[in-house]
């Protein structure tokens, strides 16, 4: 899109937009607005709103705390749900300034751009199609979230067994309103849980609706009295969310991906993606996964994975190559969940792959088999490794390797690792009922 002040204010004067809303994300990908008036447009466009960095999580200490917002006059969109008669609200989503007006470092949508700048001086745009799977629970008498699933419909099935369609209508609705374009949306695997697919897009715009759609999917989910939750593995022993990433490199209006005379019609560029993705998992799986619940989900059964192979068609493997060929190829990479921050997920497995690409590397031989069956022998033969088993492990491959410190750069990547080395300090140290449950009558 391209949004020019003049017809934005065009948009505020025939929608009677009275409120804008600010918006930004934290460094854990967490939504945060200010709110001014319509009035203040030109300020607002101009870049003049301060807001206090040090309250927002992994952002600037208390004696550098002033920030300024610069909106990407692109995601303006005017929030269906506002709308009454002679009255509406919008929204802007921002980066963040320092005072001279240069990116803040601790903006972690920066972080995105830096990264799509690095590919375009190859010459490529990276374009990224993400799939962010969610849970509808029920509400108690206060509006609190509970853990009762909103229906037990399975993969695919209508009403009245999907008592989801509704709300997903909604979210649909809403969403192409403030211009997604929406290809599917379906009940998923697991008791209440849903999935909407929206278009691929560059992977700024990509990171940006990402972030908009949790929050529109939160927002019309709440109107129904429901808990929308994108934790990553809310309940045991059923299936969790996942948030797939498909993404290509473009060259000249080319997907760079394809490559109608290989065997699999996959370019070199391609294999080499591939390869920067397995060399480089390990150390930004803390930024895909970033919840000590991350890892409940990357347990083999659950059509997410936990081995490190790829696959043309394999579901249990972590990368798939889905079928689709021409300007269409792309490759899946199905361990992110949807807790994570998009902007940094989208910039580390971006890099990882541009990695592969500079350094020339070369793919392992694809794993055509049910990995979740093979024994522990068979997949060492295979040389197929693991995914960290948990936070923890995750974070001390991030500190050890290369591509999170290079990427997130110095701020994000040290406020990122102190974050999570505290909130696996917070889970090890408490006493869960999983252990009162097994030791306190034993014992
Ligand atoms: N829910 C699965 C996951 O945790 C993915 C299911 C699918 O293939 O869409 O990744
Ligand atoms: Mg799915
Ligand atoms: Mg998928």
């Amino acid at each position: 899109g391209t949004l020019t002040l003049e017809k934005i204010k065009e948009i505020v004067e025939q929608k009677n937009v009275e409120l804008l809303h600010l918006q930004f994300v934290d460094i854990e990908g967490i939504l945060k607005h200010v709110t001014v008036t319509s009035a203040q447009l030109e300020d607002v466009v101009e870049g003049k709103m301060m807001f206090d960095g040090s309250s927002i999580t992994g952002f600037s200490p208390i004696n550098k705390s002033d920030l300024y917002l610069q909106p990407d006059l692109n995601t303006f969109a005017v929030l269906p749900w506002t709308v009454e008669e002679g009255y509406s609200e919008a929204r802007f989503l921002c980066s963040a300034a320092n005072p001279d007006g240069t990116p803040y470092e601790g903006d972690t949508r920066n972080v995105l751009k830096k990264v799509v700048e690095k590919a375009g001086e190859q010459g490529y745009t990276i374009s990224v199609g993400p799939e962010l799977e969610f849970f509808l629970f029920k509400t108690d008498d206060n509006g609190n979230p509970t853990m009762a699933l909103h229906d037990n419909a399975g993969y695919f099935e209508p009403s009245p067994k999907d008592f989801g369609e509704r709300v997903r209508l909604e979210i649909y609705r809403a969403l192409k309103a403030m211009g997604f374009t929406i290809e599917a949306s379906h009940h998923e695997v697991a008791e209440g849980q849903h999935e909407i697919n929206f278009k691929y897009a560059d992977a700024l715009g990509a990171a940006d609706s990402s972030t908009t759609y949790k929050w529109v999917v939160k927002t019309i989910a709440a109107k129904y009295g429901l808990h929308a939750t994108f934790m990553p593995k809310p309940v045991f022993g059923i299936n969790g969310s996942g948030m797939h990433v498909n993404m290509s490199f473009f060259k000249d209006g080319q997907n760079v991906f394809f490559d109608p005379a290989d065997s699999r019609q996959l370019s070199q560029t391609a294999y080499q993606f591939i390869a920067g993705l397995i060399a480089n998992v390990k150390s930004f799986t803390a930024v895909t996964n970033p919840l000590v619940n991350s890892y409940k989900r990357l347990v083999p059964g659950y059509e997410a994975p936990c081995y490190i192979a790829w696959s043309a068609s394999n579901r249990s493997a972590l990368i798939r190559i889905p079928a689709k060929r021409g300007l269409a190829t792309r490759v899946e990479l199905r361990c992110p969940d949807p807790s994570a921050n998009p902007y940094l997920t989208f910039a580390v497995i971006a890099a990882a792959g541009l990695d592969g690409v500079e350094k020339g590397l070369t793919a392992p031989a694809p794993v055509d088999e049910d990995i979740f069956h093979m024994t522990d022998a068979v997949r060492a033969e295979y040389g197929i490794d693991n995914l960290p088993g948990s936070l923890e492990t995750a974070v001390a491959e991030l500190e050890n390797g290369t591509i999170g410190r290079a990427t997130l750069g110095e701020h994000v990547f040290n406020e990122y690792v102190a974050l999570k080395k505290g909130e696996w300090d917070s889970y090890r140290t408490a006493v869960h009922t999983w252990e009162i449950e097994k030791y306190h009558a034993k014992f």
